[in-house]
């Protein structure tokens, strides 16, 4: 069997999203990583952070279900995230950004920021490697992020850098 290097980056997109490995995304996998998140941060699931994170994830989740659950069955299968999210994102990066951004800012929050927003590489190196991404290649994606080499990354800059890894160029 022939895997094209398209397909093969769909597949690692969605065992992203599907952060307990069960072969569909659901509410499950963004509360699930919010918790993950929590847990490595050492942050409160009460606190306001910890809170925001939950809502980040639920706006996240049901934004991508509007997206992609066509059959409205609360789960995206593989088929319905190649067919509907993948084409719908990449034709739309901006809204993709819309839906991810309150998870993300709450992220950054968890992960410490300074007063105006602005994380650490290694913070968000952490987020990233939290979220599944492995150790070196999330290193190197929250270094490349920081485009003027000062140590922090602003939130515009991980939305934007977001949506593009999610949003998969054919
Ligand atoms: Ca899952
Ligand atoms: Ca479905």
């Amino acid at each position: 069997m022939v895997t094209s290097e398209y397909e093969r980056r769909i597949a690692a997109r969605f065992a992203t999203f599907d952060q307990d490995g069960n072969g569909y995304i659901d509410r499950e996998d963004f509360s699930g990583a919010a918790k993950a998140l929590l847990a490595e941060f050492g942050v409160a699931a009460r606190s306001d952070r910890g809170q925001a994170l939950y809502v980040g994830a639920e706006a996240f989740w049901q934004g991508m279900a509007g997206i992609a659950d066509r059959d409205g069955d609360q789960r995206i299968t593989r088929e319905e995230f190649v067919n509907g999210a993948v084409k719908r994102l990449r034709d739309n990066p901006d809204r993709f950004a819309e839906i991810a951004r309150p998870f993300l800012h709450a992220a950054l929050a968890v992960a410490g920021t300074d007063g105006d927003g602005t994380a650490t590489v290694e913070g968000v190196a952490r987020v990233l490697g939290v979220l599944g991404v492995p150790g070196d290649p999330a290193r190197a994606a929250a270094a490349a992020l920081d485009t003027d080499g000062d140590g922090g990354i602003d939130e515009e800059e991980i939305v934007r850098a977001f949506a593009r890894y999610f949003t998969v160029p054919e």
